[in-house]
């Protein structure tokens, strides 16, 4: 233990300061999407297996939903651009931007060079739920994913069916390409439905059971075109354990809603962040 300076209390003190004011970010118009969405019909949907991942596509300007049926179920998502799938969620970024956890109105931000809304939430039935006393709230960008090695890591286990493998298999059978070519594809999720935080004293990543029940949905309209992934965690409810077959598990529905023609006559999908990628080369210091 290192020696307790006198002024520790007056350093501790300090009041923090807000990394990333998001009072300048580009405000969705979330008026316009509601007027969007009262006219969309839905075009298609997929319902993601327990303890599996479905892939499903999203054109720019359409509507995505997910929605709890059966019973409580987290879900993990990832997106990619549709055409170049080297952008894709950049769950870090989100969570500097917009903080820990997701609700209507925020939005998800893609990978470098592009750093631009892939998606923005229109619609979140748990937005009630707030910030428990626990410090717990659904939808986070703080987990990673579960996955198979953490579990041999931690356990020696060789479990298959984590949302890591799942998101692996979905994308290798619509890409149509090994396991070993779609992993590497594979990035840190938006954990739709999971109710999560860091616990006070020891600043742990902790879960509890989710308290989403079927009918629940988040809902998000695509900025770009989309390639989404979404696995029905084996944790089910992520109330006790994951990484195992021994949570119960339900599926979750994705269904997609297009828009009418003209609808979007005057909105225009996010073009790629206007840094100009020179990174200070050849300016000398
Ligand atoms: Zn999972």
């Amino acid at each position: 233990m290192t020696k307790t300076p006198e002024d520790a209390d007056a350093r501790r003190a300090i009041a923090p300061v807000i990394c990333y004011p998001n009072d300048t970010l580009p405000e969705p118009d979330l008026t316009l999407y509601a007027q969007v969405r009262q006219g969309a019909r839905k075009i298609g949907e997929t319902l993601v297996p327990p303890r599996d991942a479905r892939c499903f596509e999203v054109p720019a300007g359409h509507f995505f939903r997910i929605t709890s049926v059966e019973g409580p179920q987290v879900g993990d998502l990832n997106l990619w651009n549709a055409s170049e799938l080297s952008e894709r969620f950049y769950s870090g970024k989100t969570r500097a931007l917009h903080g820990t956890h997701l609700t209507t109105g925020e939005r998800m931000w893609s990978s470098f060079p592009y750093l631009r809304p892939m998606a923005t939430i229109v619609s979140d039935t748990l937005e009630w739920y707030g910030i428990d006393s626990f410090g717990g709230s659904v939808h986070d960008v703080i987990g990673t994913r579960c996955d198979p090695y953490t579990g041999n890591l931690l356990a020696g286990t060789q479990y298959h069916h984590c949302c890591h493998s799942n998101l692996t298999r979905a994308l290798a059978d619509h890409l149509g390409v090994s396991p070993d070519n779609a992993e590497a594809h594979v990035h840190d999720v938006l954990n739709v439905f999971m109710c999560t935080g860091f616990t006070r004293d020891t600043g742990q990543y902790f879960m509890k059971a989710s308290p989403v029940r079927p009918g629940d949905y988040l809902e998000f309209f695509a900025e770009i075109d989309l390639l989404g992934g979404l696995s029905a965690c084996p944790g089910g409810d992520c109330s006790a354990e994951h990484s195992s077959d021994t949570a119960p598990c339900h599926p979750l529905l994705v269904e997609v809603f297009a828009p009418t023609e003209g609808a979007l006559d005057e909105w225009s999908r996010p073009d790629p962040n206007g840094y100009d990628r020179t990174h200070g080369w050849g300016q000398g210091g």
